[in-house]
């Protein structure tokens, strides 16, 4: 009997082994790479950065599996771990095989973010806000409006009053509401939390010729975009992607299970949101029949991982923090995003596996 391979193996410390593990792990499976190398960034190392395409399955297929890491910079430590753990497996191959399908994997979305250890982009852009329609004006968020101030504060760590006022609001507004408010995306606040930015980013410009390339011609695209920061320890949320549409999120159940949330009707973890990776998808795929999740990993409490956000918000706006409280930012980031332990890390594989063998099996009957 051959010992099972180690699942905490296929993730990494940081965005450049991460990088290297993909590459080599779409290579010896047989998979075509294509890198789209950042024009002006590079990585906290020095290190280029790259979106990075991984293609294998049937190349002519009508239905095609997308899964994507790292649309939120540093939540990548996990959807790489996840994509290399399925680059690497035997089981998931044959099942691709055996349903006749095509599968891209995209590494590290926003690279930036993966290798600097922050969730939004070069330009402070948070990328899933971001997939919007530009040309007509964003809607003023104004509940965000009023809490920008709060939520990044002169000072860090904040004044007492300032976490006073916060406590205060969420005793009168609810945490629901405040969720909402923090997190939903705005544009206008360009040094401020869940930025959607002022136009494509460089990262969903390359996803969307990315997805229209790969995805144009099929009849069927899922997608599984992994996450993490939400929910429970260990937890896989399944996040339903799409618009707000009954027959869609219906689909999506009988692909991924009834326990697929929505945040149409209430029953995910996550607020609301606007500008999200599923929008590209449906411009770059017109007319293929979409089905997405974003797959939500729990790491720390709600409150650590709005803590490390503000945190890393602050150093961003300020030039003048010392080594020691800009290392020590930078770690609390990681840790907000990515548990670093073997038992959270085999808890990720096998639901990332049981999620994407159940797109296989969804986009093949
Ligand atoms: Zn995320």
């Amino acid at each position: 009997m051959s010992a099972m391979p180690d699942p905490a193996e296929a993730f990494s410390a940081t965005y450049a082994e991460a990088r290297g593990k993909f590459l080599a792990a779409a290579t010896a499976r047989g998979y075509g790479l294509e890198s789209h190398v950042h024009p002006t960034a590079r990585g906290a190392a020095g290190e280029p950065l790259a979106l990075d395409v991984a293609t294998g399955g049937r190349p002519g297929a009508k239905r095609l599996l997308v899964i994507t890491s790292g649309t939120h910079g540093v939540e990548g430590h996990c959807g790489s771990g996840c994509q290399v753990g399925l680059l690497r497996d035997d089981a998931f191959a044959t099942a691709v095989d055996a349903a006749g399908v095509a599968v891209a994997m995209v590494h590290a979305v926003n690279p930036y973010g993966f290798s600097h250890l922050r969730r939004t982009n070069e330009d402070n852009v948070d990328l899933n806000r971001n997939f919007r329609a530009f040309a007509t004006p964003p809607e003023p968020n104004a509940e965000y409006a009023e809490v920008h101030r709060l939520l990044v504060p002169e000072t860090w760590p904040p004044p007492r009053e300032n976490e006073a006022h916060i406590a205060a609001y969420i005793a009168s507004r609810g945490p629901a509401a405040f969720q909402r408010a923090v997190s939903s995306g705005q544009c206008e606040f360009a040094d401020g939390l869940f930025y959607g930015g002022s136009g494509p980013a460089w990262s969903n410009t390359v996803l969307r010729g990315v997805l229209r390339s790969r995805g144009a011609t099929r009849e069927s695209v899922a997608l599984v975009d992994v996450h993490t920061g939400l929910g429970p320890c260990g937890l896989g949320e399944k996040i339903y992607l799409g618009r707000d549409d009954a027959a869609a999120v219906g689909r999506t159940r009988s692909y991924f299970g009834a326990d697929v949330t929505s945040y149409y009707d209430g029953s995910s973890t996550s607020a609301p949101l606007t500008g999200v990776i599923f929008e590209a998808a449906l411009d770059a795929c017109p007319a293929a029949e979409f089905t997405g999740i974003g797959l939500e990993f729990g790491t720390l409490d709600l409150p650590s991982v709005l803590d490390a956000l503000r945190a890393d918000q602050w150093l961003a706006n300020r030039a003048g923090a010392d080594d020691a409280q800009r290392a020590a930012i930078r770690r609390t980031m990681r840790d907000a995003f990515y548990v670093d332990r073997p038992d959270w890390k085999a808890m990720v594989w096998g639901q990332a596996r049981v999620a994407a063998l159940q797109a296989v099996k969804g986009l093949g009957r």
